[in-house]
C-alpha cells in the first residue's frame, strides 16, 4: 500500500489551448478506494495516465508513498492498471495472461505459480486456467485482467471504466466483486467513471472532475446526499 499524490498536476494539449488535467491538487490515502468521476472528455483517462505513466505530464507532481514519479519508468512504478479494454492475449491461456508481468520481470517459476494459484482463488478463475480468453465470458475476462493486476502484488491499483464493456447484469456483479477485492486486498485504488452510480457505491471517496478542474472530494453520501 502507499498514498498517492497529486501536486498541481496538469495536461496540455493543443499547444497550451486546452488543458485536459487542469491543476489538480489531490491526497489519496494509503489503502483507499478513490472513485474518479466526470463526463465523458473531463480528463479523467488523462489524470489516471498521468499517474500510470503512460501520459506526459506538462506541470505538477505525481507522488507514489514518498516517491516523486514524474520521470520513473511505468514498468518501475509500483502499480498495476486495469483498462476497459481488458487488453488480455487472445493466443495465451487465462494462466499465462495472468502470470505473463511475473515472467517479464524473470520471478521463479515456482513462485510465479504460487501467485498465479492464488490470484485465481481470490478471482474464482481456478477452473478456467486452461482457456483462452475467447473462451471466457465478459466478467471472467475482466477478472483475468484484475487477475494480472494483482499477481504483482501492486501498491497502487488503477482502473479505467473497467466496466463499461459489461452489461448491466453484470456491471452490478462486479461493482460489488471489485469494491470486495480492493476491501480484501487493502490496495490503495483510482477508479476512474462516468457512471454516477459506480460512484456512489463503489469507493470511500468520489472526486469530481469538470473540464480538466477538480470541483469537489467527498464521501459518497456527502457527494450526493445533500438536501
Ligand atoms: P475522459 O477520460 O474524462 O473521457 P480524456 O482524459 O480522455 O477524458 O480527455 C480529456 C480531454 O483531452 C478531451 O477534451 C480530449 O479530447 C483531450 N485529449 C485527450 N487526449 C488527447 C490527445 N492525445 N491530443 C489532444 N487532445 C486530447
Ligand atoms: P459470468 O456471469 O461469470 O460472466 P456467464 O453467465 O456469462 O458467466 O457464462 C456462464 C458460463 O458459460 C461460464 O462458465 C463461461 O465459462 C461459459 N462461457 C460464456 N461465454 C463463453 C464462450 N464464448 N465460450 C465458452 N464458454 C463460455
Amino acid at each position: 500500500m502507499a498514498s498517492v499524490t497529486l501536486q498541481n498536476l496538469t495536461k496540455s494539449y493543443a499547444g497550451g489551448a486546452l488543458k485536459a488535467v487542469n491543476d489538480v491538487t489531490l491526497d489519496i490515502e494509503e489503502g483507499e478506494f478513490l472513485v474518479l468521476v466526470g463526463p465523458s472528455g473531463c480528463g479523467k483517462s488523462t489524470a489516471l495516465r498521468m499517474i500510470a505513466g503512460l501520459e506526459e505530464i506538462t506541470d505538477g507532481a505525481v507522488w507514489i508513498g514518498d516517491d516523486f514519479v514524474n520521470d520513473v519508468h511505468p514498468k518501475d512504478r509500483d502499480i498495476a492498471m486495469v483498462f476497459q479494454s481488458y487488453a488480455l492475449y487472445p493466443h495465451m491461456s487465462v494462466y499465462d495472461n495472468i502470470a505473463f508481468p511475473l515472467q517479464i520481470a524473470r520471478m521463479p517459476k515456482a513462485e510465479v505459480d504460487t501467485r498465479v494459484q492464488e490470484a485465481a482463488r481470490i478471482l474464482e478463475l481456478e477452473a478456467y486456467l486452461k482457456r483462452r480468453p475467447g473462451q471466457l465470458s465478459g466478467g471472467q475476462r475482466q477478472r483475468v485482467a484484475m487477475g494480472r493486476a494483482i499477481v504483482r502484488k501492486p501498491s497502487v491499483f488503477l482502473m479505467d471504466e473497467p466496466l463499461s464493456n459489461l452489461d448491466a447484469k453484470l456491471r452490478v456483479q462486479m461493482r460489488a466483486e471489485i469494491a470486495s477485492l480492493q476491501h480484501r486486498l487493502g490496495v490503495t485504488t483510482i477508479y476512474v467513471t462516468h457512471d454516477q452510480v459506480e460512484a456512489m457505491t463503489m469507493g470511500h471517496r468520489v472526486a469530481l472532475l469538470k473540464d480538466g478542474v477538480l470541483q469537489q472530494v467527498d464521501t459518497p453520501s456527502n457527494m450526493y446526499n445533500k438536501p
